[in-house]
């Protein structure tokens, strides 16, 4: 930095400080008027939270936030959290005066020392509602159950599930016979990173301490170290203490990175979980059960034994399906010393003190050998507002839109006796409609693909750099799309034309999907790629060439992701069912259908896009169809009128391609649409 830039610098960096304290007093004073308005509800018996004002707010707040140049992404994601966090200070307002509590002084017991992830998760769990609080670290789950029974503690917190590891089988064991309630829970991501003395090398590691949760966790990573000796250790924090106590540069430990922060070591390396997202869901539990204000969504667990007959579960299930009770959770852990018996823990929805829940628990104790409620307590996954991808899309361009409807036809063709014949004559039953007359939907993370909506996927055709898929994914973002498209593998018919960025493009695409919440769609051409790509993409996409690959089609029926599977260049429509069948026949049933063109006599466009093929599919089968206008016309000025066609022939959703500059494009620069171009064709499918 040379010395004129200085005061420049200072200058700027004196009012950032200047604007993040406006931003702080800010955020505590909204945050006053939270608990103001929880006050406010309380007294005038108003719902907690209306998600339609919450919609409109966001919307509004999109709208400010575009004024100022700011995009749409970047104001819904602080405003989740500004919504979270006054939902979640509403609803404790509203527990602690349920429960006539105090807010001074509370004792937690918790799993390891201070720094371990059991740690760290009581801090922001009670921080919200306690003025202070006094942590007791215990050196086994049981100690943290007895201190909470025994009155040492006014609450505990112990682990009950990884979303990579599982459920935590001594703890379920341990809740059978403990005389806690339930009363709260939490999910904290745990970051685990590699810790150890400062200046300490991957290369140089030759022992590794950790817990065994964390071996499960980061198996990928440890599997990669040749000649490192594992060892396990009671907690996270602990194993990290233990390298400080030895200060020795050949050993490292598993923890978050707070956890070497507290005790002065170094981060050897981060984000070692074979799951980015890998968190842990808590529980928090007291002497006595706590009452659950009827406003706030809650759930309620239980464990049960069934008697050892055939149909005893279902008649448990069908309990909670007649008194229209939504199970989040059934797990069954065998009952020690009985071979052949299970105990099942379930969570619900529910609040024990609603009717129709204590109805169905009294239904319950006629079907159940054993039944026991752990506790009711508030959800801690909240529902959160969203704006529509339909008016993203036409509010962007600023057009007054009317009502956004879906297109699709909501009522499914019928199947009739010659289509039902013709579907077994060919071997496609399972994607026939004479099998399932109903349309399938598939959900990826919360999106719909079928029945009666429409989406749009959308992005380059490939991966070409970070800055790039980056830039698309803003792109599709802001515009209403819902699935971000990028090929990472490419089929091209000219083997010396660029290939894709393989693993390496996917790794970007995960990385915008995440950032921008969008699922990522990218192709898989071979089988020794799919356990890679399946382990990362969320939908698989088979491409035209590969649709008669049937090695290729019955690996990826193996596997559980969605799948899009194009129609080849010169297949019959019978032979694209037949193609499906592979993927159906092999187990997986989130399966839809892309029409992309077919090579014809015409030459003007690249290939010719058989619209008639959406309402031949939408009659033979119930999987959701998907258009691609790009790849059919090959020129970026026909994409916007042949999906506002697909749309209106009945199509589930369009495929299309865009770049930022499509003249530098590295494959299919000319049907890339250009940002202007895709933005307008968004506002215009919506708006019809
Ligand atoms: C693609 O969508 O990236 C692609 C290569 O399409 P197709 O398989 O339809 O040619
Ligand atoms: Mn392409």
């Amino acid at each position: 930095m040379t010395s004129a830039e200085q005061p420049e610098m200072k200058k700027v960096r004196e009012s950032l400080d200047t604007i993040d304290s406006q931003l702080l007093q800010l955020l505590a004073e909204r945050r006053k008027l939270s608990t103001s308005a929880a006050a406010a509800k309380t007294s005038e018996n108003l719902p907690i939270r209306d998600l339609n004002r919450e919609e409109a707010l966001l919307l509004d707040r999109i709208r400010a936030g575009r004024d100022c140049g700011l995009d749409s992404h970047f104001v819904t994601q602080i405003f989740h959290q500004i919504i979270d966090d006054s939902v979640r200070l509403q609803q404790q307002f509203v527990q602690k005066k349920a429960n006539k509590e105090e807010t001074k002084l509370s004792r937690v017991a918790f799993h390891g020392i201070e720094g371990s992830y059991s740690h760290l998760a009581a801090q922001t769990h009670f921080a919200r509602s306690y003025d202070s609080i006094v942590h007791t670290g215990c050196a086994t789950f049981g100690e943290v159950l007895h201190a909470v029974e025994s009155g040492q503690a006014e609450y505990g917190i112990l682990p009950l599930e990884n979303t990579t590891s599982g459920g935590l089988n001594e703890i379920y064991d341990l809740l059978l016979h403990s005389q806690v309630s339930i009363v709260g829970e939490e999910r904290c991501r745990l970051d685990h990173c590699l810790i150890g003395a400062t200046g300490a090398g991957l290369a140089g590691i030759k022992r590794i301490y950790c817990h065994s949760q964390a071996v499960a966790e980061c198996r990928n990573f440890l599997s990669k170290l040749h000649g490192v000796h594992i060892e396990l250790f009671t907690d996270s924090a602990t194993s990290v203490r233990k390298i400080k106590e030895e200060g020795d540069a050949t050993q490292a430990a598993i923890a978050s990175e707070e956890a070497a922060r507290s005790f002065g070591l170094a981060v050897i390396q981060r984000e070692i979980a074979n799951q980015k997202n890998n968190s842990t869901r808590y529980i928090v539990f007291a002497r006595a059960p706590r009452h659950v204000d009827m406003r706030i969504p809650c759930k309620t667990s239980l464990v049960m034994g069934t008697s050892h007959q055939p149909g005893s579960l279902s008649d448990v299930l069908q309990v909670f399906r007649e008194a229209g009770i939504n199970l989040t959770k059934l797990e069954s852990r065998p009952v020690a010393d009985n071979p052949g018996e299970e105990m099942f823990y379930v969570d619900f929805e529910g609040n024990v003190e609603d009717g129709r829940v204590q109805r169905a628990l009294q239904e319950l104790t006629r079907c159940t050998r054993f039944l026991k409620v752990l506790g009711c307590y508030p959800s801690y996954d909240l529902p959160q507002a969203v704006v529509a991808p339909q008016i993203m899309a036409t509010d962007a361009t600023r057009n007054e839109t009317g009502a956004v409807t879906g297109t699709s036809s909501a009522t499914p063709p019928k199947p009739d006796a010659k289509e039902k014949e013709k579907a077994e004559k060919k071997g496609y039953k399972l994607a026939s409609r004479a099998h399932k007359e109903s349309d399938t939907i598939i959900d990826i993370k919360g999106i719909k693909i079928g029945g009666s909506s429409f989406i749009v996927m959308a992005g380059p055709c490939s991966v070409e750099s970070y800055e790039q898929i980056m830039t698309c994914a803003r792109e599709a973002k802001e515009h209403g799309a819902v699935i971000l498209r990028g090929g990472c593998f490419k089929p091209r018919t000219n083997p010396y034309s660029f290939q894709g960025l393989g693993f390496d493009g996917l790794d970007m695409m995960v990385e915008a999907g995440r950032t921008f919440g969008m699922p990522i769609i990218t192709e898989v051409m071979a089988e020794e790629d799919l356990e890679g790509v399946a382990a990362k993409a969320d939908i698989l996409q088979i491409g035209a060439r590969n649709m008669q690959n049937y090695a290729l089609l019955k690996a990826v029926g193996r596997t559980h992701r969605p799948v899009m599977l194009k129609r080849s260049l010169s297949a019959p429509i019978d032979e694209l069912l037949q193609a499906t069948e592979y993927l159906l026949a092999g187990g997986n049933q989130q399966v839809m259908l892309c029409e992309r063109g077919i090579r014809t006599f015409e030459t003007a466009t690249r290939y010719t896009l058989d619209l008639s093929a959406v309402p031949v599919l939408k009659r033979r089968t119930h999987l959701p169809i998907i258009v691609d206008p790009s790849h059919a016309a090959g020129d970026r000025d026909l994409v916007a009128p042949l999906a506002l066609a697909a749309k209106a022939v009945g199509a589930h959703g369009i495929i299309v391609e865009f770049h930022p500059e499509p003249e530098k494009a590295l494959s299919d620069g000319p049907q890339a649409l250009r940002f202007p171009q895709f933005e307008q064709m968004m506002a215009d499918l919506f708006r019809a």
